[in-house]
Formats: C-alpha cells, structure tokens, sequence
C-alpha cells in the first residue's frame, strides 16, 4: 500500500513542529503557531463575457500578526485550496520575521485557471475577490501581492477596489504594483535577485566558483525566468529550465536572452531551437551543480530525491521540497537553501515598496538593490551560522530563528484577555 500523499499544511505543520521541540516551547504554543488567526473562505460569482454566469471559490489567510500587518501573494490557480493556502500563510508569517520585515504572514487565493480566462473576466474576478476579502484588508490590517498566475495588472485592480470603497486612492493597500502606480522600482525582480545572491552565498561557502557550476531552473514565470537571467549574468551556465508545458536542455548552456525572446513570443520554453526538449521530471533529476525549483510545492519527494543529483537546492518556490524529500537530500549530503530564506527578496523590496508608498517618497533602484542585497547577506549569515552552531540543516535552522521571533513577540504582547 502506498503512503498517504503528504499535503504542503502537513509539510509545513511537521517543520514547525520540529522548530517547536528544539525550541523546547509547549504544547499550546505549537497549537497558536500552527493555526491561522483566521481564514475566510468566499464565493466570486463570475458573469463570462458571454453573459453566463460562474462561481468560484476563493480563499484568504491571516496566520499571524503578532509582529505586524499581515502579508502575503494572492494566487489564481486551478489547484487552490483552503490548506495549501494555510500552509502558505504560516511560511510567510516564518519568511518575514527571518528576514526581519514587521509583517505576519497571510496568503490568499482563487481557485481559477486564469489561462482559460479573459482579461476582462479576470478583472472582474479579481475585483469581486477582492470586494469580498475587504473586511480583512488594509495597509495596517493585511496587504496582497503577485503569486501563481497574478501579476502588476491584479495588483492595480485590487488597489482600484480598495481605493474605490474607501473613496480615496490607498497605495499602500497591495505591493507588486505597476511603478507608474506607487510600485517599486526593483519589485518585479526583486524575488529573483534573492533566489541568485542566495546562490552566489551558498556556492562561495562551499568553495565552488560561479564561472564553473551549472545550474537547472523549474519554472519561468516571475521567479524563474528572472533567476535564469541573473544566473547567466553572473556566470553560471544554465543548461535547463521548463515551465507547466515541458523542459528545454542543452548541455552546453542555453541562450538565456535568446530563450527569452522565444518565451515573449511563444508563451512557452518548449520549442525552443537552441536546446533539445526534455521531460518536465527529469529536469530535477540533471547533474548540474544547482537546482531551482520555481514553480509549485511538493516537486521534490521522497519518490524522486534519491535521483536527485544537484550539490545545492535553492528554493525559489514556496514547499517545493516535502520533509521526507528533505531528510533524503540532507543525509545525501545536498545542501538545501530554504524557501523561507531563498525566495524572501519578494517581501522584502514588497516592504520597501510599502513603506515608500506610506511615506509617497520613492527611492532609486541602486538603493532598492542594495538594501536588497544586504537584508538576504545578513539572512543568509544568520542562518548559516546558525545551522553551523547547532549543527541542523539550514531549513531547521531558519525555521528555528523565525518561530522564535514570533513567539518572542506574541509573549511580550501578552495574551488578551
Ligand atoms: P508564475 O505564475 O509567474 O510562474 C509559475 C511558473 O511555473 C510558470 O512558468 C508555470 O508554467 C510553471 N509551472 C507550473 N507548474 C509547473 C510544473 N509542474 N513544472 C514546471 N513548471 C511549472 O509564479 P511565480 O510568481 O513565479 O511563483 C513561482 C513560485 O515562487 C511559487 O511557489 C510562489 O509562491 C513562489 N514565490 C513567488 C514570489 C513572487 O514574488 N512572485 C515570491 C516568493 C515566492
């Protein structure tokens, strides 16, 4: 009989748990870290544009504000569902107070292909979903951002509802903004500049030069198309990237520029003439130096981790590694950058846009950039040097750092009444 599949809620319950018992916290303190202060749970009726009419579901999570508003992506996928969302709010509560930005952390999404949809259809849906959350929502309360399948576009349009109830324009109601719309300069790259620093940290500490070492990407969308990018400007040879369609490889390096070209033209990876087509699986299973998975949870199992051959995992993507996947590669010897970590250069440029959009006083890219650089140095140092200290994986470790800065903060604030 085959194990039951492990969902990203239980993943994400089990690395809290772990933290929990090294941290040597109670039972209680587990139950409030492991459950959402709340979640809502909403219709979004849908009028197609020919004129019939659709219900979907959507979803938002706040799992925790002790250290601040919450915050959180918003994503329009088919595979939506009430605990994936769950899980994603409880890593963003772990990524924002490891990287020290004063947010708790939310998710929210629509269970929706938005591929099959319109743009006017999506506009609707996104303003209807956001009507509906508004009670939750508010650059005090709880504040969106781009996800799976939601871009700069969905961020305008749920700015323009919130601003349109309260009558006024509210720019710090979501981040991931268009720049012409209180965005952020460096924003829409700025998860990917995190995956690649996290990189470059990771090979320096084990002594691999950049100019040598291969790297695979999965995905390219937001993360991974950008990760690609700054991959090759620092060196690194990609030699494989994919997307939901299928896998690209060529041995000797891809064209990333050209791939590129290929991706706005064509909408996909697959088909492009400079490298040969491969299965979307074996991707993760190459001999390259460094595997991204950038795409969705649960990629790196305990079924395939064994063919895993990369030396270093960067997770641009949030659960793409399950706790039985982990404990394969860990004894394996690969070193895993967690996600709570690696992709965390999202929130925190969000937070700079935030605070530049409370303040309606932009900042220049280069600053964008070097604040960037140096919050995921020192999360990095943290982390690392935390593992090396008690001798855990790098996940433990953050995960670690980040649930005791939580609980710090919900037992300093007390509990109420
Ligand atoms: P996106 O919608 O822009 O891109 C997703 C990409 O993954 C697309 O190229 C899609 O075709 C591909 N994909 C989907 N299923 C796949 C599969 N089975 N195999 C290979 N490719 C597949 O989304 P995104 O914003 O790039 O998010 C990707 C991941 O990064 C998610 O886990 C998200 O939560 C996480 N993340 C995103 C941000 C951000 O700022 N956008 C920040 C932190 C973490």
């Amino acid at each position: 009989m085959s194990a039951p599949a492990v969902g990203p809620l239980d993943g994400a319950r089990e690395q809290l748990a772990d933290a929990v018992k090294l941290l040597g916290y109670d039972q209680g303190t587990y139950d409030l870290l492991a459950t959402p202060r709340r979640a809502i749970t909403v219709s979004v009726p849908l009028r197609r544009d020919d004129g019939s009419v659709e219900l979907l579901t959507g979803h938002r999570v706040q799992h925790n504000f002790s250290r601040g508003p919450a915050k959180g992506g918003v994503r329009f996928s088919p595979d939506v569902d009430l605990d994936e969302v769950r899980a994603l709010a409880m890593w963003m509560t772990w990524k924002c107070a490891l990287v020290d930005v004063p947010y708790g952390g939310a998710k929210g999404g629509v269970r929706i292909d938005p591929h099959r949809y319109s743009t006017a259809e999506l506009e609707r849906v996104t303003r209807r979903y956001t009507s509906e959350i508004s009670p939750l929502l508010g650059p005090d309360r709880d504040i969106p951002a781009p996800d799976i399948g939601t871009d700069e576009q969905t961020m305008a349009w749920m700015m323009d509802t919130v601003s349109v109830a309260q009558g006024h324009t509210v720019l710090g109601a979501v981040t991931g903004k268009p720049v012409s719309l209180g965005g952020s300069l460096g924003r829409a790259s700025a998860t990917s500049r995190g995956v690649v620093h996290n990189i470059l940290a990771a090979l320096e500490y084990l002594g691999m030069e950049a100019q040598q070492t291969t790297a695979a990407v999965q995905g390219f969308g937001k993360v991974g198309r950008g990760t690609a990018r700054f991959l090759a400007e620092s060196g690194v040879g990609l030699l494989a990237a994919s997307d939901q369609h299928g896998a690209v490889y060529a041995p000797g390096g891809l064209d990333v520029a050209a791939l590129e070209s290929h991706v706005d033209t064509s909408g996909t990876v697959v088909g492009f003439a400079g490298a040969e087509p491969i299965d979307g699986a074996a991707l993760l299973e190459l001999d390259v130096d460094v595997l991204v998975p950038a795409a969705v949870e649960g990629v790196l199992r305990a079924d395939n981790a064994p063919r895993v051959r990369a030396r270093v995992i960067v997770e641009g993507a949030n659960g793409p590694t399950t706790p039985d996947a982990d404990r394969v590669l860990t004894d394996a010897g690969c070193m895993v950058v967690p996600d709570i970590l690696a992709n965390a250069g999202g929130v925190i440029v969000s937070y700079f846009e935030w605070v530049q959009a409370n303040q309606a006083y932009w900042w220049s890219e280069a600053e964008v950039e070097a604040r960037l650089a140096e919050r995921m140095r020192r999360a990095w140092h943290d982390v690392r040097t935390h593992a090396a200290a008690h001798g855990i994986t790098l996940r433990t470790a953050a995960t670690c750092l980040a649930v005791e800065r939580v609980a710090q903060a919900h037992q300093t604030r007390g509990l109420y009444p």
